[in-house]
């Protein structure tokens, strides 16, 4: 059965650290779904297809790798794309405690669904999309927090 991850999550904008996350877990899987999921909680600095084209950017040439976005539950849309790996990254005792409730709830409401934390690098566990909104709304400079290939669109 083909391995396939979801990696849910703003991306508003994606940062170096996603990108980390994702490159990390390549080799673990088949196909990566980075899915921007569209939460009624947050209201984004960036459209929808402006982060779609920033992470196709960085992943063009990636076969394994597919953008996509979605609206409600993340479990559901995890079982419509057959993934039964659900991806997310690790900066703090914060995230972990917030991603145990959300990954057991997920398996309870999908238990074929197994999520699988990976740890961020230590230069970049402080990088986060919001840090890098606020810098951008202070008119700070955010180029070397996001990845390269979209870095000229933050001069
Ligand atoms: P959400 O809006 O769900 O928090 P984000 O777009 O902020 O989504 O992040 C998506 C995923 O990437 C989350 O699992 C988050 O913990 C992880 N992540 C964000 N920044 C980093 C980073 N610097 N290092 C490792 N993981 C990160």
């Amino acid at each position: 059965m083909k391995k396939i991850a979801v990696f849910p999550g703003s991306f508003d904008p994606i940062t170096i650290g996603h990108a980390d996350i994702v490159k990390r877990a390549l080799p673990l899987f088949d196909e990566v779904i980075i899915a921007i999921g569209s939460n009624s909680q947050k209201q984004s600095l960036y459209s929808l297809e402006q982060r779609i084209k920033w992470i196709e950017l960085v992943f063009k040439g990636e076969k394994k790798v597919k953008v996509e976005s979605y609206g409600g539950l993340t479990v559901n849309f995890c079982e419509k794309k057959k993934a039964n790996y659900l991806l997310r990254g690790i900066r703090s005792a914060a995230d972990f405690e917030y991603e145990k409730t959300i990954a057991h709830l997920n398996h309870d409401m999908l238990p074929q669904l197994e999520t699988i934390l990976i740890l961020s690098r230590l230069e970049y566990s402080s990088i986060s999309s919001t840090i890098v909104r606020e810098i951008i709304r202070g008119k700070g400079k955010v180029g070397k927090f996001v990845p390269k290939q979209i870095a000229k669109d933050f001069k």
